[in-house]
């Protein structure tokens, strides 16, 4: 029993405020008994095995209340386990066994709290995703070898891998970050700005609090700064769990952290944590007004201490890309500062031009 006693100075008004303060401080202690896990901070690598990814049939799904009614479900990766599907080769997908690739003990302190009583859960809020069972959660990675046949239609949950608009030699230029290093971040800022390219960046709240001139600059260059997640865990285990709150509010506290922050809303687009997906977060995420962008083109260029060789690189992404492709780089390595401009150049050589992800033809999220 805890006693709370008051000097005969208190007036009456002042000593029940206090008892209400009290009260609600334990509240707020009680419930912010969310298990943040440290040690998962940004950075580990996006791409799931570089092998073809799980083929996608038509299927009868069950049809949801909400339009739009899915039509595609991914088959399971069991059939097909003699390549590999859904293995996680890089382990990007256990952040637990991984270090921290920031070097930085910081990274794990500073995620803002995610409080069990927010009130974007709400009874009415709950009730919009009472079908959610409805959909398929089994995980998928995202693999980039060779060209995905994942849900490239925007009107797939709102998700798009590479611009349907497969016409046009376009090309769609993504960064994930979750911290920098040796400020790689700026130099690729710069090369973007002096070669008039469009980019989007893809944060979590470690980057969102720690780098504000990072996150300042790319404002002011007038990129897209979108949603990474609160912590950049696995948002599909979240779903396995039954914690749909957690992934509600590892998106949409991001959104305030970052409004609070810099004064300007995250463009409504989201990337899950490594490349990992099923139907039902993407389902979420849609209900939540985003946009799911993932990527067709990426590779093993996250590892700051371990870089690969830019020339190599060079030539395997010109390999890679293709009309609508989306390119997901991480910008803190020093191989993509050496060869952003290179890179530019030669798409653009080939005819390609860059756009913004605002631009891919049918994609809905709020705004
Ligand atoms: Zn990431």
């Amino acid at each position: 029993m805890i006693r709370i006693k008051f000097s005969k100075s208190v007036p009456p008004l002042a000593g029940v405020l206090a008892v209400v303060l009290f009260l609600l401080a334990l509240t707020l202690i009680d419930g912010s008994k969310v298990n943040l896990n440290p040690g998962t901070s940004h950075g580990q690598p996006e791409i799931s095995s570089p092998i073809s990814s799980p083929s996608l049939t038509t299927s009868p799904s069950p049809k949801p209340t909400s339009s739009p009614t899915p039509t595609l479900s991914p088959s399971d990766p069991s059939t097909s386990t003699s390549t590999g599907e859904n293995t996680h080769t890089s382990g990007e997908s256990d952040s637990s066994s991984e270090p921290d690739p920031s070097g930085d003990p910081a990274s794990t302190t500073n995620a803002p709290p995610l409080p069990t009583s927010d009130p974007i859960l709400s009874r009415p809020i709950k009730e919009r995703f009472a079908d959610l069972h409805n959909y398929n959660n089994k995980q998928f990675g995202w693999t980039v070898y060779p060209q995905i046949n994942l849900p490239n239609n925007p009107n797939f949950y709102s998700s798009v891998s590479h611009s349907p608009d497969q016409e046009s030699k376009r090309l769609y230029l993504t960064f994930n970050l979750g911290y920098d290093h040796d400020d790689n971040t700026i130099k690729i800022l710069d090369t973007l700005k002096a070669k008039k390219v469009p980019a989007a960046f893809f944060i979590d709240s470690f980057f969102t609090r720690r780098y504000l001139e990072h996150c300042q600059r790319i404002l002011d260059d007038n990129h897209i700064i979108a949603n990474h997640t609160i912590l950049h865990n696995n948002q599909v285990t979240f779903l396995q769990q039954g914690n749909l709150d957690r992934v509600i509010t590892e998106a949409i506290r991001l959104d305030e952290l970052f409004l609070e922050t810099y004064g300007k809303p995250m463009t409504k687009m989201i990337r899950p944590p490594s490349g990992e997906w099923s139907q039902r977060l993407l389902e979420v995420y849609r209900r939540l007004g985003y946009a799911t962008v993932m990527y067709s083109v990426a590779y093993t260029d996250w590892d700051v201490n371990n870089q690969p060789d830019p020339a190599e690189s060079l030539e395997d992404l010109m390999e890679q890309i293709h009309p609508g492709a989306i390119i997901l780089l991480h910008p803190m390595g020093s191989t993509n500062v050496t060869i952003m401009g290179d890179f530019i150049d030669r798409c653009r050589a080939e005819r390609y031009e860059f756009l913004s992800l605002t631009e891919i033809p049918g994609l809905v999220y709020e705004h």
